[in-house]
């Protein structure tokens, strides 16, 4: 692969703000799994981000759905000044996918809160709102990157990945495009550490080196299959050898968390969770007439 996006001349002319690094979180169409996946990372874990326990990382606050001790207006209080350019600098991260409002008729699929009409808002006029602001802009999991389980076949959402919202020529106040973290859910470790890495890089401290995916290429520059210890391993009755899913993906060789676990390594079959439409071409229950993969990078 060509070296898609690496940085080091291209970080942002300006540090600003109170050298606090703001991680604003929404969700869009989402199980949550990858928030629970952040949640478990231990080496470092996200505690240790808020906790300025990681060397050379800023002091990092955290404004997110679920863990955020505010709620309602005072919540949305603070996403309206990422909003308006005053909770800066700030990471803007989805999880889920984004739903095609268009298609939800006279209602919507997703709401959070109000405009200053009170015109109900949803994810996505929050993902206009915010991703301009942001100094970067990251997906996390496969629902948020590609659109993953809420965009397999028969979907009536019209779930998208946030580069297909966005757009592929889309670049955040850093200049960045949206990074893309792959996975169902992909390792929490893998994503603190890609927070660590934006960070550094905004720093002018490292390049940022992402594939043609806009994957960081580090955690994703090797297949899944077939490395051990026994990732080999795949039900018959689901795959056949063409279709088999040949991703790239950190878990057979960075385990889920300290070097432990992850599907690949205890035993699990490799879904190909990491692959752009792996819902509908390698789940078990995908219909058989799926078609195979046409990247095996994917
Ligand atoms: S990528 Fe997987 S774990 Fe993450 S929100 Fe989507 S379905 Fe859940
Ligand atoms: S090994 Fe396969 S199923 Fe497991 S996380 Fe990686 S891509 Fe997904």
């Amino acid at each position: 692969m060509t070296m898609e996006h690496s940085l080091v001349d291209e970080a942002p002319t300006q540090q600003q703000g109170s050298g606090v690094l703001s991680l604003v979180w929404i969700g869009g169409a989402s199980c949550d799994g990858c928030t629970m996946a952040v949640l478990g990372a231990a080496e470092p874990g996200i505690e240790d981000l808020l906790l300025g326990r990681v060397p050379d990382a800023p002091p990092v606050t955290l404004l997110h759905p679920a863990l955020a001790l505010e709620s309602g207006d005072a919540y949305r209080a603070e996403l309206n000044r990422a909003a308006a350019g005053q909770l800066n600098p700030f990471l803007l991260i989805l999880e889920g996918s984004v739903l095609d409002e268009s298609l939800a008729g006279s209602g919507s699929f997703s709401r959070m809160g109000v405009d200053a009409d009170g015109r109900p808002l949803t994810i996505a006029a929050w993902i206009d709102r915010l991703a301009s602001q942001a100094e970067a802009v990251i997906a996390i999991g496969s629902c948020a990157t590609w659109g993953g389980m809420p965009a397999a076949a028969g979907s009536p959402t019209g779930a998208m990945g946030l580069e297909d919202y966005l757009g592929r020529d889309f670049r955040s106040r850093a200049d960045l495009p949206v990074i893309n973290v792959p996975g169902c859910a992909p390792p929490g470790e893998a994503f603190v550490e890609t927070l660590v890495y934006v960070w550094l890089h905004l720093a002018r401290l490292v390049p940022l080196d992402l594939d043609d995916e806009r994957r960081p290429r580090w955690l994703y520059n090797e297949p899944a299959h077939p490395l051990p210890p026994r990732v080999d391993y795949m039900p018959a009755q689901a795959y056949d050898v063409a279709h088999r899913p040949t991703v790239g993906c950190p878990v057979p060789r960075q385990g889920w968390m300290k070097g432990v676990g992850g599907c690949a390594r205890v035993g699990g079959c490799c879904i190909g969770c990491t692959a752009r439409d792996f819902a509908d071409r390698y789940l078990a229950l995908a219909t058989p007439e799926a078609p195979p993969p046409s990247s095996p990078g994917g």
